[in-house]
């Protein structure tokens, strides 16, 4: 009989580092995946761990692999994607950014994707590995998805897709292993655009004081209104965020602009909503236009209707509870939540699915930058956490 410490004192540091190295040494820039997606299938085989291939684009493959017997019990599904970010400065990286190379003190991988997130990846393929022969009440997966960095049509939303129309089975527990400095990530912020113009009357320059309306000199008074730390705080996520990322206006150097047009990113957190954040936008504003009798502007609010709500695993989930215990046992503290100034990960859409889902994954560096690298102990002690999580969760023997 295997009590969980057993499968913990298993996890392969060697395998970890072999596999994450042969990830990494496959380019895979977003919409380049087939090879490396052809190697992950390549490697099940040798070890005859079962999987499907699921794609809406052939040349985009996704690798769902399983081991267990998903109508026994829970289903697992531990999510990674294997596109890169291209090397747009290669000239800045000390070793070849599209091979996997560990350094002299055998202590950091380096490569394009060694942090975000092929040793990741990495990682979950040795759980199949360590849990292929077990007794498992439920189902091990993973989804090995091509497409992350730019949208996920073709990698998760197409995974859940096929999980809707029930060809693929239903995960209970969903883990991301994007970076989260092995802190627990139960939440994440959503996101709203909006676009606001305001309005002044164009005129020539020479009657800016006379008939003008300078709509760039309103539109500074409301970046300046909104362009601030948001004091609100919600322990699994942190501070909402706000920050004004475009501006338009002016036709011409002798003409008094008549509009001007801002674009405000806004990250929101549990118990904000869109209309909560359009009426703190709303008052600050009319705050402005109580003292000022010419200021105008509209609202657009969420131009491309990509917003999403705050999403949350709540804290008594089995899956942040299981994950909260193996943080107390495989590091020896108290667990944290991941409260930083991060962006979102595809765990949104799992919990858009009212799936479980709960992001843990190594601290990395240099993620989209030179030098992308990630320290080998904190792949061992992602690949720790893993076994007791699902050790316990699928009660492992
Ligand atoms: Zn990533």
């Amino acid at each position: 009989m295997n009590t969980p410490t057993d499968w913990v004192d298993r996890v392969s540091r060697d395998a970890i580092v072999d596999v994450s190295k042969r990830l990494v040494s496959i380019p895979s820039v977003s919409g380049d995946e087939l090879a490396v997606m052809t190697f992950v299938q390549e490697w099940l085989d040798e070890r005859g761990i079962g999987y499907v291939v699921t794609a809406n684009d052939p040349a985009r493959p996704n690798v769902i692999a399983t081991v267990g017997n998903p109508r026994s019990g829970p289903v697992i599904a531990m999510n990674g994607h294997l596109d890169t970010v291209p090397v747009s400065d290669a000239s800045s990286w000390r070793t070849d950014p599209f091979e996997g190379v560990v350094n002299d003190e055998g202590t950091r991988l380096y490569g394009r994707g060694a942090s975000d997130m092929k040793s990741s990846v990495g990682v979950m393929m040795t759980m199949l590995e360590l849990f292929r022969d077990a007794d498992l009440t439920g189902a091990l997966q993973a989804h090995i998805v091509s497409d992350e960095e730019i949208g996920a049509r073709f990698g998760t939303l197409h995974v859940l897709d096929e999980i809707a129309v029930g060809h693929l089975p239903r995960p209970d527990y969903v883990f991301i292993g994007e970076g989260s400095e092995l802190k627990v990530r139960n939440a994440e912020r959503g996101g709203l655009a909006i676009n606001v113009t305001f309005l002044g009357k164009a005129s020539h320059t020479a009657a800016a004081r006379v008939t003008g309306i300078n709509a760039i000199a309103k539109a500074a008074k409301g970046i300046l209104a909104l362009e601030e730390h948001l004091e609100q705080f919600h322990p699994s996520v942190g501070h909402p965020v706000i920050s004004i990322n475009m501006i338009e206006g002016g036709v011409a150097h002798n003409v008094v602009p008549g509009s001007c047009t801002i674009s405000i990113d806004r990250r929101l957190i549990p118990g904000e909503t869109k209309e909560s954040v359009v009426a703190d936008i709303v008052a600050k504003f009319d705050a402005i236009a109580a003292e000022d009798p010419d200021y105008r502007y509209e609202l657009d609010v969420d131009p491309d209707g990509s917003y999403i709500a705050a999403n949350i695993t709540p804290e008594d989930s089995p899956l942040v509870q299981a994950f909260q215990e193996s943080v107390r046992r495989v590091l020896g503290k108290e667990p944290e939540f991941f409260v930083q100034w991060a962006g979102m990960t595809d765990g949104r859409f799992y919990r858009q699915h009212n799936i479980d889902t709960v992001g843990m994954g190594p601290r990395g560096e240099g993620a989209h930058g030179a030098n992308e690298s990630i320290a080998i102990d904190d792949l061992v002690l992602e690949g720790k956490i893993y076994a007791d999580t699902i050790a316990r969760l699928l009660k492992a023997r």
